[in-house]
This record gives C-alpha cells, structure tokens and sequence, in this order.
C-alpha cells in the first residue's frame, strides 16, 4: 500500500515532500505534499506520467494547465505552480483536504435538501464564473471531480447529552466530521483535463478568428455550456437520493437511457423530496440542450433561492 508505504521521489520535485497518495488516474498519481521550505502550507501534486503519453495527450496536460492559470475563484482548485522534469509534469495545487464529495455521498448515504443545496450552490457558482466569465466549459463535473475543504468543526462547549445506546447516532450537520453546523464546507471544482475554452470574453465572440469558424463548430461550442448543467443534473439528482439517474450494467443500455433522458424520480427514495427540487432536476436532466437550463436559470430557481414552496399549483 503506496499511501502508508515509501513514497517515490521524482527528481525536481525536492521543494516538496510527499506525504500521502490522495488519488490517481490513467496517467497521475495525486498526493498530499509539504512545503520543506515552509511557506506555502500543505498542497496537492499531480504527477503526470509524461513518458507513457503520446503527443496530443501531453498537449491536453499543457492546455489543463494553461486554463487553470486563468482562473481564481474560491470554488475551484487554484494552480499554486507547474513544473517539469524529463519524465514528469508536476502539477501543485491548492489542497482540498476533505476529499472527494463521492466519498460523503456514500457515507451519509444521500444529503437533505438543504445541504444539496449548499453544496449545488457552490458548484453552480463555480459555473457561472467559467461559463460566464471566462469562457470555459468544465465537461468534467461528476463526484469525484468535486473536492472540499470543511470547516474546522468548533466543538459545542454544552454538548447535547445523549443516552448511552445513541451514543454512535449522528446528527447531520452537527457529530459527522466534515460536515460541520454549516455544511460540508466550501466545494472545489477539480480536473481540469477535459476542459475547453469556447468563448473569448474580450470580444464576446468564440475562440479563433471568427471569419472562418465553421458554423458547426460556433454551434457546437454554444451548445458545450449546456454539458456541464446537464452534468450538474446528475449531481444534484445524486445528492438527493444517493444513487445516479442513468444506470444500467449494460453499457449499451445505459447509452440509450441517456440518450433518451430515460429517468424518473423513483419510488419511495424520492417520495419525500419536495416537488420543487424535482422541478429543477428535470429541467437540468432535458435532452433538448435549447430548452435545458442556463447556469442563470439554474440559479435564479424558486429551490435555489429556497422561497416558499407553493403550496397550490399556480396557473
Ligand atoms: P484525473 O484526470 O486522473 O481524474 P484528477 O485531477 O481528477 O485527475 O485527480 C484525481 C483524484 O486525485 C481526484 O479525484 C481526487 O481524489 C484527488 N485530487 C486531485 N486534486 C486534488 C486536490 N487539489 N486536493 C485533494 N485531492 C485531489
Ligand atoms: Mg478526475
């Protein structure tokens, strides 16, 4: 076991010392890392396995890093520094010390409405800042691209008694670790290897020379925005009952599911879940990426903006 074992060395990389593996990928392995100069604090390094990629996938690293460089907000992984050596490319990034959200769904098993909230929140803000600002498309939103960083959790100087036999009961959002009194913490957006940038911001118009964008491409890229709400959709739906919309072991199957939108809100996992959550799903989860909606939409939601719930249907 790697993460309690010996840590490899990787030749440039003496500024930091490995402490744990945190994660991998087809062509990385992740760790937790010191700064032995002591000013930078605990981040996280992505060791790419240069040697084992063609020169397109080295270009994608170069590009994921170049689009990270761009950005600065408090919902997404910040790049701390890149560098090189023969073999490598070494990523360092802010850490996210809570981990993956993957992880909390499968603990808690599903969220309460009010803590999918604080959590979609963050990540839509997230959005709204790449699809808005910067003219970046994530195209990568899933669980496990979704890290956090919790809040130190203060503990209660009049803790609530409690009778012997619910002494390992937990409360939500007060005993679980990582989810303190105020949520989870603050969401990091991570992985940026698929991204793509699809709007020039400067001058409102798509990337390249516009003259000779072909119309399918000017098309497509308007429409690549809609693939990270339709993916938000997944993840929102996932928060609230704990497992997925699409899923089926056959992938032929489940491609055919997707395609068609083929989910329902299923019984009894859904049947406490408020209409109004339901809603906002189903207009994330729309096949027509027209008629899907906008991160604006999204945000501007009766459930997002947790307002009253109608209690009749208003016509
Ligand atoms: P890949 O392209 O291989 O999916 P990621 O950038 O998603 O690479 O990293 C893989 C995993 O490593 C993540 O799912 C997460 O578990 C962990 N990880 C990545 N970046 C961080 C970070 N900044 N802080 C903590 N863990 C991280
Ligand atoms: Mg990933």
């Amino acid at each position: 076991n790697e993460s309690k074992g010996r840590l490899p060395k990787y030749p440039g990389l003496e500024r930091w010392q490995l402490v744990e593996k945190m994660g991998d990928g087809a062509f990385s392995n992740v760790y937790r890392a010191r700064d032995t100069q002591g000013n930078a604090g605990d981040v996280a390094i992505k060791v790419v396995r240069k040697f084992e990629m063609n020169s397109s996938q080295r270009a994608n690293i170069l590009k994921e890093v170049q689009i990270m460089r761009g950005l600065d907000h408090p919902n997404i992984v910040r790049l701390v520094d890149f560098s090189e050596s023969k073999q490598y490319y070494y990523i360092i990034l802010e850490l996210a010390p809570g981990g993956e959200l993957f992880h909390q769904i499968v603990r808690l098993t599903y969220f309460s409405e009010d803590l999918s909230r604080h959590v979609i929140t963050q990540v839509a803000e997230a959005l709204e800042y790449l699809h808005e600002e910067k003219g970046v498309v994530h195209r990568d939103i899933k669980p496990e691209n979704l890290l956090f960083s919790p809040i130190p959790i203060v503990p209660s100087k009049n803790p609530k008694p409690r009778a012997p036999e619910d002494e390992d009961k937990v409360d939500e959002g007060e005993f679980i670790p990582g989810v303190g009194a105020g949520g989870i913490g603050q969401i990091k957006i991570a992985d940026f290897g698929l991204s793509k940038v699809v709007w020039d911001t400067q001058t409102m118009t798509p990337c390249g020379t516009v003259g000779y964008t072909a119309p399918e491409i000017v098309k497509d890229e308007r429409y690549s925005k809609s693939v990270d709400m339709w993916a938000m959709g997944c993840v929102l739906y996932t928060l609230l009952c704990g497992f997925p919309p699409f899923y089926d072991e056959s992938i032929q199957v489940l491609t055919e599911k997707v395609a068609k939108g083929q989910y329902t809100f299923l019984s009894p996992w859904w049947d406490d879940i408020s209409k109004s959550a339901q809603d906002l799903v189903s207009h994330l989860l729309t096949v027509d990426p027209n008629k899907r909606y906008t991160i604006r939409q999204f945000l501007d939601h009766p459930w997002i903006r947790n307002t009253k719930e109608p209690t009749y249907a208003a016509f």
